[in-house]
């Protein structure tokens, strides 16, 4: 899911203490290119002390290459200015990709600590750099003359790329309006801190649904039961249960308690997070985020900050993603709501004299599905060996792409668990390096997510071959079994798989464009890989018994293709609900005034949401948009969805999907060349038309 930061800039910060002891320096792994093999880096020679002086380093070294830019009295030009800028910060960029990966993958304390050191030197760094008057004036200069230049088309993107990055962060303002927004930057960056925090006191502290009498378990699998009481005796409730609103504890207990109103008061719990006006309600909060973001929406020239946002996608503008988005709610809702009274029958036929309401869903779809799919997960787990989820992956690729996997067992590993493959090309030469990274550990984040160690580009005219890595958090293997995946992490690791050949075939000439697309493209190349995952043909070749090499059998294909369809309408209208949530605050022009509760409610309500269901996120816990980086952008996914699912259909249409001459279009444009000209641009060079919405409503069962 996540990609890694790319860096665009410098400053000298004097931080370094003291003097450095020579010696020192000189072994220090990241002040010299690597003399490793493909030029991984040297995991075994990097020591957790090397890493603030060459950040330190990095910045003096990033600055001075940006300075010996501005100080150029010649007159600006892409070779003098916008070049150089696109290839400077190489040693800030080399020592970032290792520390920033390995704090995600295998942290401690001490790395924790330089993290809260190194965090705002880098943002100091950033904002010096964009707001740089002097580099600014020349990158104008050029970007003001770039039809003049004799530029090729990839030279005019790269300066209009740059041009745009630096408008957008405020450096064509007046002095006094880039005080005023670095103001509003940094009542954001706080408020955004206050939500997380008050959102992680209202998950993790402020609510437990303790349960004393055992009747009330009734319904729950064992395991659940013993991990409540687990959490009870470490909470000092021995002898009761103890059930939270983590994920884990919750979705079980909404799923099987039969006691309603147990389920009830912790779905309450849930969905009154953050509104419950004590010390950790989010409302005051979200309503300045709210207004600050519209009112730096339109000190940079925007209507709101939807506009500011989108303009850099592929939607463009927010009126674009209003109509999408209202087009999938028309399909998903009367889905929905027959997926509602199919439940309704089940609590009707149970003797139960009520309405459902959104509290019941999960119980009552359970059901449904017990009765509809009758899928057993553990039926499904001993044909999909991570061994084997993998090896099918490598033959997708292999099939499509012409691309071979080696396994390689010299290479530097930063933790003992961590597998590493050559890529070659059909004709044997080098591609890049994979690291793949499967189980977790205390010292790991949760999810999954795909990075690199080295991104693939160009340096005097060389190749610069990637280093791609892939983190996951793996069921692991247990005495004598394999690795089992359930589909879910099947999927996953595809999907993850999809992102590395993203990063592995990107071609580009300049950092600037290089595989960099917008945020409603990044899942195309990721999401794309799942429907191969899942296709009939594609689980024969890889989906064999762990133990007898036995083809998975037809009729358990056939009820992981029927399950895939299982209560899509709740989960789409529940996505499209928070989407248009996310779009309609940030829709608001300046100066934007809400009051949280009554906005919420009018925009579901004309949204045509169902009381039975609510959006994904309330607004009072919507950390994607209000402490992460989605905001006006939780819609992605599923534009993303709209790509992924028609660009398979194009290949089964076309009666092959390994289609040698669709892959070979698919690899160029979308993958190697993704970059190169806008998103909707390069998915028509593959397509030869727009997409249609059809191929993923019919994939979710919704036409
Ligand atoms: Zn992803």
């Amino acid at each position: 899911m996540k990609k890694s930061i790319l860096l665009l800039t410098v400053i000298t910060i004097t931080l370094m203490t003291a003097c450095k002891n020579e010696k020192k320096l000189k072994d220090n792994p990241f002040f010299a290119e690597y003399s490793t093999p493909f030029q991984v880096p040297p995991f075994d020679k990097i020591d957790t002390t090397d890493y603030l002086p060459a950040f330190t380093e990095g910045i003096k070294q990033h600055d001075s290459e940006v300075a010996a830019i501005t100080n150029n009295t010649s007159e600006p030009t892409f070779d003098n200015t916008i070049l150089p800028f696109d290839k400077s910060g190489k040693m800030l960029k080399r020592v970032s990709k290792v520390f920033f990966n390995i704090t995600e993958s295998n942290t401690n304390d001490q790395l924790q600590g330089i993290a809260a050191k190194v965090s705002p030197m880098l943002s100091k760094h950033n904002d010096d750099i964009s707001m740089n008057s002097k580099l600014f004036a020349r990158i104008k200069t050029i970007y003001e003359r770039r039809k003049d230049l004799k530029l090729d088309a990839q030279q005019i993107r790269v300066v209009e790329k740059y041009y745009r990055d630096f408008e957008r962060q405020g450096a064509n303002l007046t002095n006094d309006q880039q005080d005023q927004l670095r103001k509003i930057n940094e009542e954001l960056s706080g408020l955004s801190l206050k939500f997380g925090d008050n959102l992680l006191a209202e998950t993790n502290k402020n609510f437990k649904l303790v349960i004393d009498n055992k009747a009330d378990l009734d319904g729950l699998p064992e395991g659940v039961i013993s991990a409540a009481a687990e959490a009870a005796d470490k909470g000092g409730n021995k002898g009761k249960w103890v059930f939270t609103l983590a994920k884990p504890s919750l979705i079980p207990f909404l799923q099987y308690a039969k006691n309603r109103e147990l389920r009830e008061k912790i779905y309450r719990g849930y969905f009154m997070r953050g509104d419950n006006g004590n010390a950790n309600d989010n409302n005051s909060t979200l309503t300045e985020i709210v207004r600050l973001r519209a009112e730096k929406a339109r000190l940079l020239g925007f209507e709101n900050y939807a506009a500011y946002v989108i303009d850099d996608n592929m939607a463009k503008t927010p009126s674009t993603v209003d109509a999408f988005l209202n087009k999938l709610m028309v399909a998903s809702l009367p889905v929905a709501k027959a997926e509602l009274s199919e439940m309704q029958k089940i609590a009707d036929s149970e003797g139960g004299k009520f309405k459902l309401q959104s509290w019941d869903w999960w119980y009552y779809s359970e059901k449904l599905h017990k009765l509809k799919y009758d899928l057993d997960e553990n039926e499904l787990k001993p044909y999909f060996s991570l061994e084997n989820v993998r090896n099918g992956m490598f033959a997708v690729a292999g099939k499509l792409y012409g691309i071979t996997f080696t396994k390689v067992t010299n290479l530097p590993i930063y933790q003992k668990d961590v597998e590493t493959f050559e890529v070659k090309e059909a004709d044997g030469s080098h591609l890049g390096i994979l690291y793949l990274d499967y189980f977790p550990r205390e010292s790991k984040s949760g999810g999954a997510w795909c990075t690199d160690f080295q991104s693939a580009g160009w340096e005097n005219g060389k190749k610069v071959d990637p280093v791609i890595s892939m983190v996951c958090n793996f069921t692991p293997p247990t005495g004598d079994m394999p690795a089992l995946l359930n589909f879910d992490e099947t999927s996953t690791l595809f999907h993850e798989f999809g992102h590395a050949l993203h990063g592995l075939f990107s071609l580009g000439q300049y950092n600037r464009t290089a595989g960099n697309v917008p945020q409603d493209y990044v899942e195309l190349p990721s999401q794309v890989m799942e429907n191969w995952a899942a296709d009939p043909q594609v689980l024969k070749m890889y989906a064999k018994h762990y133990k007898t090499g036995e083809v998975i059998p037809d009729k358990l294909i056939a009820k992981i293709e029927k399950s895939g369809l299982f209560n899509q309408g709740f989960v789409t209208v529940e996505y499209l609900a928070a989407s248009i949530l996310d779009l309609d605050y940030h829709e608001l022009a300046s100066p934007a005034k809400v009051e949280p509760e009554t906005f919420e409610k009018e925009a579901m309500a004309k949204a045509g949401l169902i009381p039975e269901i609510l959006p994904r996120y309330r607004s009072t816990y919507f950390a994607h948009i209000f402490s992460g980086g989605y905001a006006a952008g939780y819609y992605v996914y599923i534009w993303a969805a709209v790509l992924d699912a028609d660009a398979f259909d194009y290949f089964k249409q076309s009666g092959d999907i390994f289609n040698p001459e669709l892959a070979a279009k698919f690899r160029k444009n979308c993958l190697a060349e993704s970059g190169d000209d806008e998103g909707m641009i390069q998915y028509k060079k593959f397509r030869g038309q727009e997409p249609s919405m059809d191929p993923l409503l019919k994939r979710r069962g919704l036409k």
